[in-house]
């Protein structure tokens, strides 16, 4: 089918209270759920990249790809059935309860119902103003778009829960921005994203209401989130209400646990960014793990307090969903049951955690209550941060170390091309590193499985190729210059993250050293 053959709904406005106002610009929104805005036509919209997976997801084959497309998904067009709007939602940002925030730069097209993967709403990002617009523009510039757009993708292949990106649209037009915050702002080409989810309904859309004490319309939307994305949980009633919020954290606890297990730092970690599906969403500073580094994180705006860094996202999480239950209280006015919700996280992280790491060395029989087991995960991740040391190769040179060995070289050299300087791997480093490798070798023999098997599952769960931030930048540096291929062979490359690819080799290999320092290889800002 093409786009515009596609039935479109539209539950989220039809059944939400709307804005009275259809004044497009920036003010404070009360009594609604969403402000009816149209996108902004733009110069000379023209597609660079698209996802044949989601395309596919949506019931649309590739003769989708014609004008109507492009024009439709990048503002251009607003297709028969399509009631576009913005959301208003509240949130806090670093810690602190920020007020209205709502979509600034997103806005929503239609729902689709489709066969295989249900309720699927298509939102632009950067396609212009809306009543939550603040002081902001509205507009995304290519660099960030391109990062939103590879980055949910090379999510989803790793089979980690995501909001997901249909199509990449280059707007013809320019933006202005200061990207180093240093007062030299340039002109850089704008974009715009299709991206797809069940909603785009976050924790804030919750605090926003709770915040206005707009009870009626807290359960207005409570009610209308569970009936169309959570039917399975009953008609709702406060214990409805309970096990939902029960039903949000377990769905938070595994994804934060995913994006342990590949090396995924969000950066932005605000209640507004938390999908109420347990989705990764919102993908702007967010950076991938490439020197084992607990305390990294690629947010600049965090440089201080790394209130997002890799090691505390799981701790964060646990705060914003605090923040929920806080918002969603006076539907149940109980905290008990709240209180049960936020242990059902810790459980399940507790219970889970293990498990991955587990998964990716490789043991079947891990038992975490074991101390040895217990001590062999402890040991590791105390291990990789001593020297730079690169997680991914680590993890994925692992499965070659053989069982029942002591033998330094046999042990060492499926490992030695994880370290960004192996000089550096040497005197106590060295003793503890490879007293490390003795017992787990020891301990994968005691597992009982063969060498050849280990590998085969440790391979499934530790990908090879992640979307390297230095990678994400060669790719902007060149489609920026107008050439838009490399979009495509890294988004080719992420479709098997796992798989060894032969001719790509060189998008598996650790940061260059020229990328160490480079703006957007290491360091990003919040919003651009
Ligand atoms: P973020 O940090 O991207 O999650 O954004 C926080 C808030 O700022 C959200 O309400 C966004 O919609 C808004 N925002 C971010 N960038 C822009 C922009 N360029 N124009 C308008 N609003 C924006
Ligand atoms: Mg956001």
């Amino acid at each position: 089918m093409r786009l515009d053959q596609l039935t479109f709904d539209n539950s989220f406005t039809r059944d939400l209270p709307a804005d009275s106002s259809d004044e497009n610009r920036p003010r404070q929104v009360s009594g609604a759920a969403y402000s009816r805005v149209s996108p902004t036509p733009t110069e000379h919209p023209a597609l660079i990249a698209y996802s044949p997976e989601v395309l596919a997801m949506l019931d649309l084959d590739i003769d989708a790809l014609d004008d109507t497309f492009t024009q439709a998904l990048s503002g251009n067009r607003v297709l028969d059935g399509m009631d576009t709007h913005a959301m208003a939602y509240a949130g806090h940002q670093f810690g602190n309860f920020a007020g209205q925030l709502g979509d600034g730069r997103a806005i929503t097209l239609a729902e689709v119902v489709t066969t295989e993967h249900g309720r699927q709403t298509l939102q632009l990002k950067g396609a212009g103003p809306t009543p939550y617009s603040r002081t902001a523009d509205g507009l995304a510039v290519l660099r960030s778009s391109i990062r939103e757009f590879l980055c949910s993708e090379a999510m989803y292949h790793l089979g980690v829960p995501t909001t997901r990106a249909l199509s990449l649209c280059l707007t013809g037009d320019k933006v202005m921005r200061d990207m180093f915050y240093d007062g030299r702002p340039a002109l850089e080409p704008s974009a715009v994203v299709c991206r797809v989810a069940p909603s785009f309904i976050r924790f804030g859309n919750f605090e926003l209401f709770g915040w206005r004490q707009e009870l009626d319309n807290l359960r207005t939307l409570a009610d209308y989130t569970i009936r169309t994305h959570f039917p399975e949980l009953g008609e709702p009633s406060p214990e409805v209400y309970a096990a939902w919020f029960h039903e949000i954290a377990r769905r938070a606890a595994d994804m934060v646990i995913h994006w342990q297990r590949v090396g995924f730092v969000h950066g932005v970690m605000n209640t507004d960014n938390m999908s109420i599906h347990g989705l990764t969403i919102d993908y702007g500073p967010y950076g991938w793990l490439e020197d084992y580094d607990p305390g990294w994180t690629p947010n600049t705006t965090d440089n201080q307090m790394k209130r997002y860094r890799y090691g505390a996202q799981p701790a964060i999480c646990q705060w914003n969903l605090t923040q929920l239950a806080n918002a969603i209280y006076p539907l149940i006015e109980d905290v008990e049951p709240l209180q049960a919700g936020l242990e059902g996280y810790v459980e399940r992280f507790n219970e889970e955690r293990p498990r991955m790491m587990a998964a990716k060395l490789g043991l079947a029989d891990f038992d975490p209550n074991d101390s040895h087991d217990y001590g062999l995960v402890e040991r590791l991740t105390d291990l990789l941060p001593a020297i730079e040391t690169d997680m991914t190769l680590f993890f994925r040179g692992l499965a070659s170390v053989p069982g029942a060995t002591s033998d330094e070289d046999a042990l060492l050299a499926p490992v030695l091309d994880a370290y960004y300087s192996p000089d550096e791997l040497s005197g106590d480093h060295r003793a503890a590193t490879l007293a490390w490798l003795r017992d787990y070798s020891a301990r994968a023999a005691r597992d009982g499985r063969a060498d050849a098997d280990r590998a085969v599952a440790m391979d499934a769960v530790n990908p090879l190729y992640v979307l390297r931030n230095y990678l994400a930048q060669l790719a902007i540096d060149a489609s920026e210059q107008g050439d838009h291929a490399m979009i495509t062979d890294l988004l080719d490359t992420l479709r098997t993250p796992y798989a060894e690819q032969p001719r790509r080799e060189a998008f598996a290999e650790k940061r260059p050293e020229w990328a160490r320092t480079r703006a957007g290889c290491s360091m990003l800002s919040c919003s651009s």
